[in-house]
């Protein structure tokens, strides 16, 4: 949606470069076939003033209107209306007559589907009453050879200038469908996964696991006393202290790891191939940076954290009983005094850093 205007003002603009095209094209097709019906003074004021000013008082209107996508309807029964009423202005001429109508009927499926193509279809039918009422017509089942070739540049260019529209259209709308999902996927605050957009790639790695009967570990890393950090150092401070944690995950972890912010102060990381004492070798590499982290506005401030780890198991049936694992992993850490790395199976962090 534009600047101006509520809904439709973008539809509006868009209909604004068709429709000038259309209906400029349309005035060459229509007059020639009309030509030799020697038409009233009148009759040429009101072609003209279709092919050439309408397009421009149409947009205004739309463009100043409260709704421009009501006035763009209204607008389009009025194209509707008046190319039924050169239908029977030109004696039913076969071509002008079928390239104004398929050309009207093009357009509208094309912005309102079926609804606004019956919606046209009646339009031109009112229209072809009215120009009956008024012209008497004769039906002439013939197209000259001129009148051909003056229908040729409406029936070649505008389903090119049309067909631009839409495929535009359609890239637009690609590219925000991919921003959105992006945007959904993603904790606004850390720029990392978010909780379920983290769980899904959790449940990839554990079919691959399960499949390969091997993988890596799942880390589950929480900050400690976070909140006491809220209530003392205020809100903004613990944003920084999350997003410093964020930060350190990007820069530390492999291109292939994957991490997320599971929700509050709890993240949460997949290291897919790690053996479990190599993953917990990382873990505590990052408890250790983390915790020398100094903070510019409050150099007081250090924060420490707990991290829970479990390996890929072949006796975990699904993915959440990998995830209680760590869940209990950083239960352990979290009981046993915080600012510290512990892995599910139990065995002391040292002997399995002495492995690594
Ligand atoms: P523990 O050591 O046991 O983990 O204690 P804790 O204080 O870290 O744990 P608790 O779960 O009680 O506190 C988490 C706090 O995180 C509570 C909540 O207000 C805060 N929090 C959650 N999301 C945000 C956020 O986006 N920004 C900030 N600043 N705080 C948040
Ligand atoms: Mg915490």
């Amino acid at each position: 949606m534009g600047k101006m205007g509520g809904k439709g003002f973008s539809l509006a603009r868009r209909l604004y470069t068709s429709r000038t095209l259309g209906l400029a094209l349309g005035l060459l097709c229509v007059s020639v076939a009309m030509y030799p019906l020697n038409p009233a003074p009148w009759v040429w004021g009101l072609m003209l003033f279709n092919g050439l000013l309408w397009p421009h008082l149409a947009f205004q209107w739309a463009r100043r209107a409260k709704r421009p996508y009501h006035a763009e309807h209204r607008n389009l029964l009025i194209d509707a209306f008046l190319g039924g009423f050169w239908v029977v202005a030109m004696q039913f001429n076969p071509l002008p007559s079928a390239t104004t109508i398929s050309m009207m009927a093009m357009n509208n499926v094309a912005i309102g589907g079926m609804r606004f193509l019956l919606a046209g279809t009646a339009a031109q039918i009112l229209g072809v009453g009215v120009g009956w009422l008024i012209f008497r017509p004769f039906f002439i089942p013939e197209t000259s050879q001129i009148q051909l070739y003056a229908c040729l540049p409406l029936m070649c260019f505008y389903p090119l200038a049309l067909g631009w529209i839409c495929y535009r259209q359609a890239y637009t709308l690609g590219r925000q469908k991919r921003e959105l999902l992006a945007l959904s996927r993603t904790d606004s605050l850390t720029g990392l996964l978010n909780h379920g957009a983290w769980k899904d790639q959790l449940e990839v790695e554990f079919q691959r696991c399960q499949r390969q009967q091997q993988g890596g570990a799942i880390a589950l890393i929480d900050i400690d006393h976070f909140k006491s950090i809220n209530d003392t150092y205020g809100h903004v401070a613990g944003d920084i202290v999350l997003r410093q944690l964020s930060k350190m995950l990007k820069q530390n972890l492999r291109a292939t790891d994957v991490a997320g912010r599971y929700g509050g102060d709890e993240f949460c990381v997949i290291l897919p191939d790690l053996p479990l004492n190599s993953a917990a070798a990382a873990m505590e590499a990052l408890r250790d940076r983390f915790a020398t982290l100094g903070y510019e506005q409050n150099p007081a401030l250090k924060v420490s954290l707990s991290i829970g780890l479990a390996a890929f198991n072949p006796r975990h049936t699904d993915a959440t009983l990998w995830l209680n694992d760590a869940d209990q992993a950083l239960y352990g850490a979290k009981s046993t005094g915080r600012n510290r790395v512990i892995c599910s199976d139990e065995r002391p962090r040292q002997e399995l850093l002495g492995s690594v």
